[in-house]
C-alpha cells in the first residue's frame, strides 16, 4: 500500500474524537508523524490533573477548588507525536506513567465535568493550536476546542473491542481482567457521553471512522485518505 506522507498539503488542523480506548492517541500519533504535524493528546490533560487533585487530597466533588486547581497548575505536556519521548509534567511531578493508573481511570470523569475545569484547559488547547500543523486527540475536539479544523474524525468501535484493545495494551493483566476493563469502560462511556457539558458526540461536519478490526495503521491509512480528498 502507498503510505501518504508529508508531502500533499493537510488542514492545518487535524481533530480526532472518540469514545475511551478507541486508539484515539495511537492513531493520531501515526497520522502526525506521517505528515510532520505536532501531536497533543487532550485526555493526559484531564488526566494530570486528577493525578493532581487526587494527590492533594482534593474531593472529586468540590467544584471550586478543582477550578482553581486547573487555572493554578503548571502542566506541560509534549508535543511530539514519538510515543517514547512523551512526558507529562504537572507541578514538577512527572506523571507520564502514573496518569494511566486505574486510580485516575476511576476519577478523571468525575472531574472532567465540571465547568471551570473545562474552560481553563480549553484554553491551554486553543493556545497550542494557535501555529497549526496539529492532530489534536480528545472528546471535543470537534465539537468545542477546534470547532474550525479543517477535517474532523470521530472513531467509532463496540465496547468489547475497545475493551479488548486496552487489555492487550496492558501485557500484565491476567485473563480475568477483561471484564473489570469492560465494566469501567462502559461506565466512562455513559458519564462522557451524556454529560450536559460537551459530551463526547461526533460533530455534524465529522468523519465517522468504523475502527472495528482494523489495525491502528488502517484506521491512519484512513484518516489520511480524508485528509488528502478535503485538500
Ligand atoms: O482519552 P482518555 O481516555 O485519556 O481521556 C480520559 C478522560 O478525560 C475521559 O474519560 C474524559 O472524561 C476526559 N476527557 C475530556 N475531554 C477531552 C479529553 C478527555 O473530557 N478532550
Amino acid at each position: 500500500m502507498t503510505q501518504p506522507s508529508g508531502e500533499f498539503p493537510a488542514p492545518p488542523l487535524i481533530a480526532i474524537d472518540g469514545l475511551g480506548a478507541v486508539g484515539k492517541t495511537t492513531v493520531g500519533q501515526i497520522v502526525a508523524r506521517r505528515l510532520g504535524y505536532r501531536f497533543v493528546d487532550t485526555g493526559e490533560m484531564y488526566r494530570a490533573l486528577t493525578w493532581l487533585a487526587l494527590h492533594r487530597g482534593i474531593d472529586v466533588g468540590d467544584e471550586p477548588t478543582l477550578t482553581r486547581l486547573a487555572s493554578e497548575a503548571r502542566l506541560v505536556i509534549s508535543t511530539t507525536a514519538s510515543a517514547e519521548k512523551r512526558r507529562v509534567v504537572i507541578d514538577g511531578f512527572d506523571v507520564t506513567s502514573d496518569i494511566c493508573s486505574q486510580r485516575v481511570d476511576g476519577e478523571v470523569s468525575k472531574i472532567s465535568r465540571v465547568a471551570g475545569v473545562r474552560e481553563s484547559l480549553v484554553s491551554r488547547q486553543r493556545a497550542m493550536a494557535k501555529e497549526g500543523k496539529l492532530v489534536m486527540v480528545g472528546r471535543d475536539i470537534g465539537t468545542v476546542v477546534l470547532p474550525h479544523a479543517g477535517l474532523k474524525v470521530f472513531l467509532v468501535a463496540s465496547a468489547e473491542e475497545r475493551a479488548r484493545r486496552r487489555h492487550r495494551e496492558q501485557r500484565s493483566l491476567p485473563e480475568s481482567a477483561y471484564e473489570q476493563i469492560l465494566a469501567e469502560l462502559k461506565s466512562r462511556d455513559a458519564v462522557d457521553s451524556t454529560r450536559p457539558l460537551s459530551p463526547t458526540v461526533p460533530a455534524h461536519d465529522a468523519r465517522i471512522v468504523d475502527t472495528e478490526g482494523l489495525t491502528p495503521e488502517q484506521v491512519a491509512d484512513r484518516v489520511l485518505a480524508l485528509a488528502k480528498e478535503i485538500t
